[in-house]
């Protein structure tokens, strides 16, 4: 056949929590409790209530234990963050996690900076993102590092090939960009003022779409046998009235020209939760070491 491999998010997200679970289990027969992981959510917003069910089942899954807390839509920040300043004091408590977006009165960035950055399993606290920048060792972000997990197993060589991506979020497109420089590729970053877009992708060896729009990445737009990541969560209805999700790429079109490409769903997603939880028992080891 003509397809390309599929990078299997999936299938590795399992690997992964199959060992984690093996850890977690060896690290509470040894210190006396497992790892825990706060997620604090704001509102009832269904997108984000659909990941934290997923966050919290995957924590159970593996032997995490679960401290989450749900507030109203109208909560105060002052009540969010003395939240946060217990959980920072809380010793069963190794990761905490501000699920965004929050509503408009409440000051996310402000919040974000509040968590303990040795607890910052989103890595968004401003310590975590200089040490990304400067290369160091941190609690980094589950995306991306998600991303770049999938690319390390399946072997692709990242060196001096040129990426480019698309999207420059501080959640997903900066330190994707980041982690592909580190790993010397030669990023470009393309956002929505990029002037010709499409040219830009073309050249690509490997290309990663962090943008939220469906169809937004066509085959021709893409370089024959280019690794492709789809990081886009988008959900459409389809030509039978069936509501599914889609990625950022015309997936059945760019399959057959690229090397690799991830599928939507099963590819970043899985990836995503994993490296939560493994940024969880990554905390909890540093403060048992
Ligand atoms: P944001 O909305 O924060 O960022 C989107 C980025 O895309 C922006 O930088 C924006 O540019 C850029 N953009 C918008 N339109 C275009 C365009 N026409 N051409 C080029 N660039 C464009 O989204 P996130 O980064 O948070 O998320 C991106 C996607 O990834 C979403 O679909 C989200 O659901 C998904 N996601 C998936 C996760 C997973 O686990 N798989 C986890 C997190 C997110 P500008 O800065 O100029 O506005």
């Amino acid at each position: 056949s003509v397809y390309p491999q599929l990078l299997d998010g999936k299938a590795l997200a399992q690997r992964i929590q199959d060992q984690l679970k093996a850890e977690v289990e060896r690290l509470k027969s040894t210190y006396g409790r497992p790892p825990g992981l706060a997620v604090l959510m704001v509102g009832d917003h269904p997108a984000s209530a659909a990941y934290v069910r997923n966050k919290e089942r995957a924590c159970t899954k593996v032997g995490i234990a679960s401290f989450g807390q749900h507030f109203p839509a109208d909560v105060s920040q002052s009540e969010i963050e003395q939240t946060i300043d217990r959980l920072n004091q809380d010793p069963n408590v190794d990761g905490i996690l501000l699920q965004l977006p929050v509503p408009a009165h409440l000051n996310a960035v402000y919040l974000l900076h509040k968590i303990d950055p040795d607890k910052d399993v989103d890595g968004l606290h401003p310590l975590n993102l200089g040490r990304l920048l400067r290369g160091e060792r941190g609690l980094q972000s589950c995306t991306p590092a998600g991303v770049m997990r999938l690319l390390r197993e399946y072997r692709i060589d990242l060196k001096g090939k040129n990426a480019v991506v698309v999207g420059r979020s501080i959640l997903v497109g900066k330190p994707i960009a980041l982690m592909l420089l580190e790993a010397d590729a030669t990023v470009t970053i393309a956002h929505s003022r990029t002037k010709n877009l499409a040219e830009l992708t073309r050249q690509a060896d490997i290309l990663i779409a962090a943008v939220g729009r469906p169809n937004l990445i066509t085959a021709d737009q893409v370089k024959p046998n280019a690794i492709v990541i789809d990081v886009g969560i988008n959900r459409v209805i389809d030509a039978q009235g069936k509501s599914r999700l889609v990625g950022d790429v015309d997936f059945d079109a760019v399959r057959e020209m690229s090397q690799f490409i991830t599928p939507v769903p099963g590819g970043v997603g899985p990836m995503t939760v994993t490296m939560l939880l493994q940024n969880t028992v990554f905390s909890y080891t540093r403060t048992h070491s």
